[in-house]
């Protein structure tokens, strides 16, 4: 459950946002996330526009710390020199 603050667990998002969440947290830029996926780069960053929106951050900073502080109870895994950190 989604607690009052808007805390999402992982599993709480779209199949798609959770695959973007997933390859943002590996590293993978957002032209190759776009072009794994067949979509374009623009839809990218709408997806990543609702993903912050649902995890209550407002930066790709934000972002990666609040995906570190799942690492234990979603196991998910954060790289931090991932392009995101410098593209978003
Ligand atoms: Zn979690």
């Amino acid at each position: 459950m989604a607690s009052p603050d808007g805390h999402r667990e992982i599993w709480e998002f779209t199949p798609r946002q959770r695959e973007v969440i997933g390859r943002m947290l590996r590293g993978t830029s957002p032209q190759q996330i776009a072009f794994r996926l067949g979509l374009g780069v623009r839809t990218i960053y709408w997806h990543v526009e609702n993903i912050y929106r649902l995890a209550g951050v407002h930066s790709v900073g934000e972002f990666f710390a609040w995906a570190h502080s799942h690492r234990d109870c979603c196991s998910i895994g954060v790289v931090w020199d991932s392009p995101w950190r410098t593209a978003v």
